[in-house]
C-alpha cells in the first residue's frame, strides 16, 4: 500500500529548470548499450502538449525504466508539475503507461504519456507489456487492516479540511485517496472563496458594501430557494472563521476583494497562491508535521462497512490489488467530492439541461466520478438536488477546462458570440449565463478584455497562466486594434466596433440593455484580448443529505450512526445553481464541521 510523501514542489520546478539548460538532444540509441539481453540507455521522445513540443529523456537500466527527465517544455507556469509528476511516477514506479490524464491538464499529460512512448519505443521496450489493466497489473493482493479514530474518504480539500481538523481535535485519522495525488477538483479550482470580509472589502477603491445577510439572501435566492436555509446560514456565517484558520495554517491571501463570475457580488476572497494549490499546500504541511494523520494514496474506497446500523469502517483497493479494510472508532467522513466526470451519472439525475453527454466537457478532474454519493446511497442514505447540476459558461472547448480563461475577475471582461454580439449580462447567475451561451452559434463566445487588468500581458489568469504564455501557445488572441482582434476571432470587425461601443456606452451610463450593473470600466486600452469558451460540466449540487453536523440522513429521515459528509459530495446547499466562489467556502466549512463531528462523535 503506497503511503503519501509531501510533493515537493518546489524540488520539481528546480530540476526542471536544470534540465533546461542540460538539454541533450542526441542521447538515443548513441548511448545505449545492450546488456546481455536488456536495454540500457538514455531515450529522448517528444510530444505535443498545449505549448508545443515536450521532450523527454528515459534513462532505463537493463530493461527497467529508472528516471524521467523532462528536457523541454513550453506549458504554463504552475499547472504542469502535477501532470508531469503524475505520468513519470506511473512510469518510473508502477512500469505502467496505461495513465488516465490530470484533468485540467489533458494536453499536458498526453503530451508528456507521448514523448515517454516515443522514448521507448526508440529504446525497443515492450510497449504492449506496460500497458497494465489495473494500477500495477500484480497479481491477487493480500488483506491489509488498520484501525484509526477517524476515516477520511477523499483527500480533496474538504477531505483534508476534515483530516486537519479531526486532528486538532485529538483524533487518530486515515485519509484514503484514490488517485496518486491529493487535491481533487479542489486544486485546480479558481479559488475564488466567498466570505463577507469587512476588514478587505472596506479597503477596496470604491469601498464594498456588504453583510451575512445579504450573502445568505443571494446564496439562497440564487439557487431558487431550494438549498437548505439551515446549512446555508452555517455556510455564510462561518466563512469568514475559515479564511482565518486557513491563515493559522499558514495560507496566504491576497489583499483585492473580487467577484469570481457567477458570485454576483464583490466577496471572493483569492489565495496568494494559484488555483487550489494554497488550501491543499496548507494541508500537506500540516499532515506532514503532525503524527495524528496517515495518507494513503491510489487507494479507492468501494464500500462502507455497517454493523449493527452503525457506519465503522471502509472497505478498499489498493494499487497492488490489495484489500484494505479500515476500522474507525469514531466514524466515516465522507469527502469524495462530486460526479461532473462521471457521463452516465450525470445524463440520468440532469434534469435541467438534456445535452450532458460527451459533447459537453467538463472542468472536473477524472475521480469527480459520485463514489460516495453511491457508497452512502448503498446503506440507505437520502440523496438530495441530484437534479441540479452546474454548467461553467466559459471552459476550454478543448478540454473542458478552466485553464486558458482570461482576466481576473467578471467586472473587467465581456462576452461576445461568434457574430461578434454581446448577449448576456456577465454579471449573472452561472445556470443564465451557461443558458444563453448554450443558445449561441455553436454553444461558443469569446471572453473579450483590453488591458486595464493586464497591462503589461504577465499578469496571472484565475488558472495561474500568464496571459503572454497563453497568446505564445496560440491559445488567446491578443491585437492592438479592435479591427484586428475581430479579424483574428473570424467576426465582423464592423460588428464588433459596434458591440464594444455600445458597451462603453452602458458603462458611460450606467445602464446596460442586458441588465449588467457592475462594470469596471470602458473597453478601450490597447493591447485587447480574445478567447474562446464553451459551457462545460462543472459542479453537481445535489448529494448526500446532511445536518448541521454534517451528519448523512438516512431515506428514513434518521440520522446514519458514524457516517459524515463535506464538500461536493454533500448535497442540499445550493438549490438549482451554486454561487460562483461559494464551492470552496463549503468544502472548509463544512470539512471543519465533519473533523470536528467526527472527532466528537457527535
Ligand atoms: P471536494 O471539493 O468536495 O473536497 P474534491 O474533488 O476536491 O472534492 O475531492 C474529492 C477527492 O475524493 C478526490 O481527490 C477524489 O479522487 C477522491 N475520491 C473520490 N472517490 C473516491 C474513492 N472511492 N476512494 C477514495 N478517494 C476517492
Amino acid at each position: 500500500m503506497k503511503k503519501w510523501f509531501k510533493f515537493p514542489l518546489i524540488a520539481i520546478v528546480l530540476i526542471l529548470s536544470l534540465s533546461l539548460v542540460g538539454c541533450n538532444d542526441n542521447g538515443d540509441e548513441a548511448d545505449a548499450y545492450e546488456n546481455g539481453d536488456t536495454i540500457s540507455g538514455v531515450f529522448t521522445g517528444t510530444g505535443s502538449g498545449h505549448g508545443g513540443d515536450i521532450v523527454v529523456e528515459v534513462t532505463i537500466e537493463d530493461g527497467e525504466v529508472v528516471a524521467i527527465e523532462v528536457v523541454e517544455h513550453n506549458e504554463t507556469e504552475f499547472f504542469y508539475e502535477l501532470p508531469f509528476e503524475n505520468v513519470i511516477h506511473s512510469v518510473v514506479v508502477d512500469g505502467n503507461l496505461n495513465i488516465d490524464a490530470v484533468a485540467g491538464a489533458t494536453l499536458t499529460s498526453d503530451g508528456v504519456l507521448e514523448a515517454i512512448t516515443e522514448a521507448l519505443e526508440a529504446a525497443g521496450m515492450d510497449i504492449e507489456a506496460m500497458m497494465l489493466d489495473g494500477q500495477d497489473g500484480g497479481d491477487e493482493g493480500i488483506l491489509i487492516e488498520l484501525e484509526t479514530d477517524v476515516i477520511v474518504v477523499g483527500g480533496g480539500g474538504a477531505g483534508l479540511a476534515s483530516a486537519v481538523t479531526a486532528a486538532q481535535f485529538g483524533s487518530d485519522v486515515i485519509v484514503l485517496e484514490k488517485m496518486p495525488f491529493l487535491g481533487g477538483n479542489t486544486i485546480i479550482s479558481g479559488s475564488g472563496y466567498n466570505a463577507v470580509n469587512p476588514r478587505l472589502q472596506e479597503a477596496q477603491d470604491p469601498p464594498v458594501e456588504d453583510s451575512i445577510e445579504f450573502h445568505f439572501q443571494q446564496t439562497f435566492e440564487g439557487g431558487d430557494e431550494l438549498g437548505d436555509p439551515e446549512l446555508i446560514q452555517i455556510l455564510v456565517e462561518e466563512a469568514l472563521a475559515g479564511i482565518y484558520w486557513l491563515q493559522d495554517l499558514g495560507m496566504e491571501w491576497q489583499d483585492d476583494i473580487f467577484m469570481v463570475p457567477g458570485a454576483l457580488h464583490r466577496r471572493s476572497n483569492m489565495p496568494v497562491m494559484p488555483l487550489g494549490t494554497g488550501f491543499i499546500d496548507a494541508f500537506q504541511n500540516f499532515i506532514e508535521e503532525s503524527s495524528y494523520v496517515e495518507v494513503f494514496l491510489n487507494t479507492t474506497v468501494e464500500e462502507l462497512i455497517v454493523e449493527d446500523g452503525h457506519v465503522v469502517g471502509v472497505r478498499a483497493t489498493d494499487a497492488d490489488h490489495n484489500t484494505v479494510i479500515v476500522r474507525a472508532t469514531n466514524g466515516v467522513i465522507l469527502a469524495t467530492g462530486g460526479f461532473g466526470a462521471n457521463i452516465e451519472m450525470r445524463m440520468y439525475y440532469d434534469e435541467l439541461w438534456h445535452v450532458l453527454d460527451d459533447g459537453i466537457p467538463t472542468t472536473n478532474f477524472p475521480g469527480a466520478t459520485g463514489d460516495g454519493i453511491v457508497m452512502g446511497e448503498d446503506i440507505g442514505a437520502n440523496l438530495v438536488g441530484m437534479p441540479y447540476i452546474q454548467l461553467l459558461p466559459f471552459g476550454d472547448p478543448e478540454t473542458g477546462s478552466l485553464s486558458g480563461l482570461i482576466g481576473s475577475s467578471m467586472e473587467d471582461h465581456i462576452y461576445v458570440n461568434l457574430e461578434g454580439r454581446r448577449f448576456i449580462d456577465e454579471g449573472a447567475r452561472r445556470d443564465e449565463m451557461s443558458a444563453a451561451t448554450l443558445a449561441q452559434t455553436d454553444s461558443r463566445m469569446y471572453v473579450v478584455i483590453d488591458s486595464r487588468t493586464v497591462p503589461t500581458g504577465a499578469e496571472y489568469n484565475f488558472f495561474g497562466e500568464t496571459h503572454d504564455a497563453l497568446v505564445a501557445a496560440g491559445r488567446i488572441h491578443r491585437a492592438d486594434t479592435l479591427e484586428e482582434l475581430a479579424e483574428m476571432i473570424g467576426v465582423d470587425p464592423e460588428v464588433f466596433v459596434q458591440t464594444i461601443e455600445d458597451f462603453n456606452a452602458a458603462v458611460d451610463a450606467g445602464i446596460d440593455e442586458f441588465g449588467r450593473t457592475v462594470f469596471h470600466g470602458r473597453i478601450e486600452q490597447a493591447p485587447f484580448y480574445a478567447g474562446a469558451r464553451m459551457p462545460t460540466v462543472h459542479h453537481t449540487m445535489g448529494g448526500l443529505q446532511i445536518d448541521a453536523y454534517t451528519r448523512v440522513i438516512g431515506v428514513d429521515g434518521e440520522v446514519i450512526p458514524g457516517l459524515y459528509a463535506a464538500g461536493e459530495v454533500a448535497g442540499g446547499i445550493h438549490g438549482t445553481n451554486r454561487l460562483g466562489g461559494n464551492a470552496l467556502t463549503e468544502i472548509i466549512v463544512f470539512g471543519r464541521i465533519a473533523g470536528e463531528s467526527a472527532a466528537l462523535q457527535r
